[in-house]
C-alpha cells in the first residue's frame, strides 16, 4: 500500500479513475502527448472485467449491421494492428493479436440466409474446407461461417503491457487506492478524493468500468450497471493437432485460443448485482457446450475459472467525453466489448481533450 496527502502529492495535469484497459489506454495516450497522469486502482490495475474477458475482436458478429457500435467497431478493429504493435514495442510483450479470422459453427437446421451475420459477407465453410482449417472440430458440425478479419488478442497480456507502457511514460500508478469522490470547485472539476488523500487537477476522467456510477461527487452521474459472466480456461498443451486454430463463436459458447496452449471458454450473461462468485454448475455447462463444438475439450479439465462484471450503460454505445461540470469526462459502459473499443476510445478522448485527431 502507498501512501501520501494532499499536501505532499505532487498535481497532475489529469487524474485517472479505474486502470482497466480503458483507463490504461487513456492514460498512456495522453502521456505520450505530455500530460501527467496520476492513476487510481481500488485494487490493483487489469484485475477486474478486463483481466475477466475473453479477448474476442469480432464487430461483425457483436453488432447490428450499420449500427453506430458496428462502425465503432470496425474502426476499432482497424485501429488494432497499430496499438498493439506500437505497445508491443515501447514495452517488449507479446500480447498475442491474431486476426486470422474467426469461425462461426452453422447448426443442421440453419442456413447462412437465417444467421444474423448473413449481411457481414462472410465465407461459407463446409465439409473439408472446415475440416482443413479445424481439423478437431465436432464431425457433428459441417458448415461454418468463417470472418476472416476478425479474432482476438490476450487481454490480460494486453492490460500487463499498457500498465508498463504508462510506467515508462511516467504515469503514476497508485494500485489499492479507491477514489471516494470527484472534487469540484467553482463549478469545475478540480481533481479527486482518495482514501489516502486528495489529488488536484484540472482534468478528471472517470474510468472505473461496472463501478463507474458509485463514485460520489457533485458532477453529471453516469447510470452503470453491472452485468456477469463466468467463464473457464483449458490448458491444451500437448493436443496441438485438435486445438483450435480460430476463435470459434457459436451461439451455444464461445472458445478463443492462446499461442500458449490455452484456450478460453466463455460466458455466461447474468444480471446478479456486483457478485463475482463462481458456480461449479455454470463453469460445467459451459465445458460441456464447448465439448459438443471441439470433443476432445471433455477430456481436459478446467485449470482456472473466473467471473467478471462488465460494465453496461443505459444506451448501446458507451459514453466517450466531456459531462459536467468542465474538466469531467468518462468514458464507461463499454459492455460486452471493451477491448474491442479500446483503439478507438484512446483515440476519442484525445481528440476531446487534447483537440487533435492525430
Ligand atoms: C466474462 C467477460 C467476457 C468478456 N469478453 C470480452 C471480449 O471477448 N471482447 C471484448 O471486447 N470485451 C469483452 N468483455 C468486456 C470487457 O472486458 C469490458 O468491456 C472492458 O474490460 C471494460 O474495461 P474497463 O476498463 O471499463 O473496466 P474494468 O476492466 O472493470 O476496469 C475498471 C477499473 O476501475 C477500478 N475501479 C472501480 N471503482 C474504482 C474507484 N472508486 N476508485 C479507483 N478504482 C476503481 C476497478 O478496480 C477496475 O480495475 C468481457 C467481459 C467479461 C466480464
Amino acid at each position: 500500500m502507498i501512501s501520501f496527502n494532499s499536501s505532499s502529492a505532487a498535481p497532475a495535469d489529469c487524474c485517472i479513475i479505474g486502470g482497466g484497459i480503458i483507463g490504461l489506454s487513456i492514460a498512456r495516450r495522453l502521456a505520450a502527448q505530455g500530460l501527467s497522469i496520476a492513476l487510481f486502482d481500488k485494487s490493483s490495475p487489469g484485475t477486474e472485467a478486463s483481466h475477466a474477458a475473453g479477448g474476442m475482436l469480432c464487430p461483425r458478429l457483436e453488432f447490428e449491421k450499420g449500427s453506430p457500435l458496428s462502425e465503432m467497431g470496425e474502426i476499432s478493429l482497424q485501429l488494432y494492428p497499430d496499438y498493439a504493435r506500437e505497445l508491443e514495442e515501447e514495452t517488449g510483450l507479446c500480447v498475442d493479436l491474431r486476426l486470422d479470422g474467426v469461425i462461426t459453427p452453422l447448426s443442421r437446421e440453419e442456413t447462412p440466409g437465417s444467421t444474423s451475420s448473413e449481411d457481414a459477407i462472410p465465407r461459407l465453410l463446409e465439409g473439408d474446407a472446415l475440416r482443413e482449417l479445424e481439423p478437431g472440430i465436432s464431425p457433428e458440425i459441417t458448415r461454418a461461417l468463417y470472418y476472416e478479419d476478425e479474432g482476438s488478442i490476450d487481454n490480460r497480456a494486453l492490460t500487463a503491457a499498457l500498465a508498463v507502457a504508462c510506467k515508462n511514460l511516467g504515469v503514476r500508478i497508485y494500485p489499492d487506492c479507491e477514489v471516494l469522490e470527484i472534487l469540484v470547485q467553482e463549478e469545475a472539476a478540480r481533481g479527486v478524493r482518495t482514501r489516502e488523500g486528495d489529488f488536484s487537477s484540472a482534468i478528471v476522467i472517470n474510468s472505473a468500468g461496472a463501478w463507474a456510477g458509485k463514485i460520489a461527487g457533485e458532477v453529471e452521474q453516469v447510470d452503470i450497471n453491472p452485468v456477469k459472466g463466468q467463464m473457464l480456461m483449458l490448458d491444451c498443451n500437448g493436443f496441438e493437432e485438435k486445438l483450435p486454430r480460430h476463435t470459434i463463436y457459436s451461439h451455444q459458447t464461445y472458445l478463443v485460443p492462446r499461442r500458449d496452449g490455452r484456450v478460453i471458454v466463455g460466458a455466461t450473461v447474468e444480471d446478479k448485482g456486483f457478485d463475482k462468485s463462481v458456480e461449479p454448475a455454470a463453469i460445467e455447462a459451459l465445458h460441456q457446450k464447448a465439448a459438443g463444438i471441439f470433443p476432445f475439450l471433455g477430456d481436459i479439465q478446467p485449470r482456472e475459472s473466473w467471473a467478471g462484471l462488465r460494465p453496461m450503460g443505459k444506451q448501446d454505445v458507451p459514453y466517450i467525453g466531456a459531462l459536467s461540470p468542465s474538466g469531467y469526462y468518462a468514458a464507461v459502459g463499454h459492455y460486452r466489448n471493451g477491448i474491442l473499443l479500446a483503439p478507438l476510445t484512446q483515440e476519442l478522448m484525445a481528440r476531446e481533450i487534447l483537440g487533435t485527431t492525430e
